[in-house]
């Protein structure tokens, strides 16, 4: 044991893994120390690095729902840390004109029904019931055209078969993956460097060493693994572990260790996004329950609703417009609100490292890899990573079966959505300039070719979506192949000889439940607004 500058005790145990530094205070670098240290408490020692003089990214506000169990593991609930980040609600992503002008579908956060072994996709497209599939197949698709609160004004939340238990010390806290199979039924919107502000306090309350500096070089000892950086101001921060968490500039992982990044450029196109914070008064302006993703021109902008701004940004490929004219359009998209609001131009890597951990180094978040914004995925995968880190996490240096096996999960996850996204573009129907007819034509991976040749014939289900965890349900695939129209989908021959009185029976039953949700829950505005003033 050692006691540092700051008079803590640390562990210097050799062979063990107990020191992790963690260089980025982004959302990845205090997401991953806050997380550590509730999984480990003391026994290690985490210290973040981040620099004062690069930034973060400043985007990266909309979630997928499995967030929840990232903020259970912290022992946080929503009142603890919702205000605090200025969050709101988000039961679906909106998808508006990827069909076609005026058209809008929902990919809602709710498993989707069966009928006698058939998904009621397959029913509807037997025998729609109304031109919305969503709506006529998920309550969710109604209460985000209603803008309603998935939780009643007393906190209650909208019955989805879920029990929120009363958590203390010793009850055993979730994790994503024994949750596969189940949906909550919304994620959050939250402002991005607020979290990481409410998880620097979380963190270092909690024993987490946090340094403000620049990392101005990484060293290697002589077996090729990381023995210190070396920072401008605080000297070397030696450790067992060390996470990249610099954002695109993946100055561990690719730089010093140069582990190579596959690039999913040829199959994503979309690289540049502009983004603006735009100011919202609530007590005016309704807060959509939802992300909305607005195709245009050259890729597509998002709406992100927040207690108090707006977060949008249009995600776009260079190849197709340039940075002054998607500027251009944004600002007119949002309107007089966008006059004096500085627009922030981010240059995008999409793709990922080949292999996340390298040696004692593990990349989570942007370094790791990124798909570009659409679907939200992004924090996804960091938490995802940091789950996986905690089951895999090393003794020691020996341990590289734990560490393939890591790589391998963190590679199946962002195959997977790239696949899903890829979909996205593909099914969209809409074609009417170079841009999107050059969604038809280019490469897409080869098991999504084969996979959608499948659904033309049977709508997407587990046998056949891509193999792996990735974090997307057959059902997400259901939504956005139906939404997005352009692929020509047939359901079952077996249904034309079935009874379908059951599944017209469910198609009714969702529907009156979704009247009935919709005239008692309040409007998103209604719910903050009571919550805020401490009702
Ligand atoms: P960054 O935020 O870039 O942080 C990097 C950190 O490294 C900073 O603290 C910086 O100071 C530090 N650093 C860099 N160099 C040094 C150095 N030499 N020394 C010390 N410190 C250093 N994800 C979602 O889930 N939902 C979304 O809606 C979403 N939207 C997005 C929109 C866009 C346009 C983009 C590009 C991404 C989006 N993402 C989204 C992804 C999300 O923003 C990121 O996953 C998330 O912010 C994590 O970023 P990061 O912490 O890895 O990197």
């Amino acid at each position: 044991m050692t006691v540092d500058g700051a008079g803590k005790q640390r562990t210097n145990d050799p062979g063990k893994t107990k020191r992790v530094v963690v260089v980025g205070g982004g959302t990845a670098g205090w997401m991953t120390a806050s997380y550590l240290v509730a999984a480990f408490g003391e026994r290690i020692d985490v210290t973040v690095v981040e620099s004062a003089r690069v930034g973060t990214i400043g985007v990266g506000e909309a979630t997928f729902s499995d967030i929840r169990h990232f903020f259970e593991f912290l022992k946080l609930s929503e009142s603890d840390w919702m205000p605090a980040c200025n969050a709101t609600y988000k039961l679906a992503v909106r998808f508006e004109n990827w069909r076609e002008p005026g058209h809008h579908f929902y990919h809602p956060f709710e498993q989707l029904g069966s009928v006698d072994g058939f998904p009621l996709s397959d029913w509807w497209l037997r025998n729609p019931t109304t031109s919305r599939f969503d709506k006529d197949c998920f309550v969710m698709a109604s209460l985000c055209d209603a803008e309603r609160s998935p939780r009643y004004l007393d906190g209650k939340l909208i019955d989805q078969g879920f029990v929120e238990q009363q958590r203390d010390e010793t009850t055993a806290r979730s994790t994503i993956v024994e949750y596969q199979g189940t949906q909550f039924p919304y994620a959050y919107h939250f402002e991005a460097a607020l979290l990481a502000k409410f998880l620097t306090t979380y963190s270092t309350d909690r024993g987490v060493r946090h340094i403000v500096d620049d990392v101005t070089d990484v060293v290697l000892d002589e077996d090729g693994y990381i023995g210190h950086v070396q920072t401008a101001e605080h000297g070397r921060l030696e450790g067992d572990l060390f996470v990249d968490c610099t954002g695109f500039r993946a100055l561990l992982l690719n730089k010093a260790l140069e582990e190579p990044f596959v690039s999913y450029q040829d199959t994503l196109p979309n690289d540049s996004a502009v983004a603006l914070q735009v100011p919202l008064d609530m007590d005016r302006e309704p807060l959509r329950p939802c992300t909305t993703a607005t195709a245009q021109e050259a890729g597509w902008i998002w709406t992100i609703p927040l207690i108090s701004r707006i977060g949008t940004g249009y995600v776009y490929s260079a190849d197709y417009t340039t940075p002054e004219e998607a500027e251009r359009t944004l600002r007119e998209f949002v309107g007089p609100a966008a006059q004096d609001v500085e627009a922030n131009h981010i240059k995008m890597r999409i793709g990922r490292s080949r292999r996340s951990w390298v040696k004692n180094c593990v990349g989570i978040g942007l370094s790791s890899g990124f798909v570009e914004p659409l679907e939200s995925t992004g924090i996804f995968f960091i938490h995802h990573a940091i789950e996986q880190i905690v089951k895999y996490f090393p003794a020691g240096r020996d341990d590289h079966r734990l560490r393939d096996l890591y790589n391998e999960s963190i590679a199946h996850v962002q195959d997977g959505v790239r696949e899903f996204l890829v979909l996205h573009y593909v099914g969209a129907k809409r074609a009417d300039n170079q841009y999107w007819k050059d969604t038809k034509t280019r490469t897409i991976p080869d098991t999504l070719a084969e996979r959608i040749e499948n659904w033309k014939y049977k709508v997407p289900d587990a046998q056949t979506v891509f193999p792996h965890y990735h974090g997307l349900p057959p059902y997400s695939y259901n939504c956005i192949l139906l939404g997005t129209g352009g692929i020509e989908v047939r359901h079952s021959p077996a249904l034309d000889m079935a009874d379908d009185r059951a599944a017209i029976a469910e198609f009714e039953r969702i529907r009156l439940k979704a009247e009935k949700l919709v005239a008692e829950l309040p409007t998103q505005n209604e719910y903050f607004a009571a919550m805020r003033a401490g009702a």
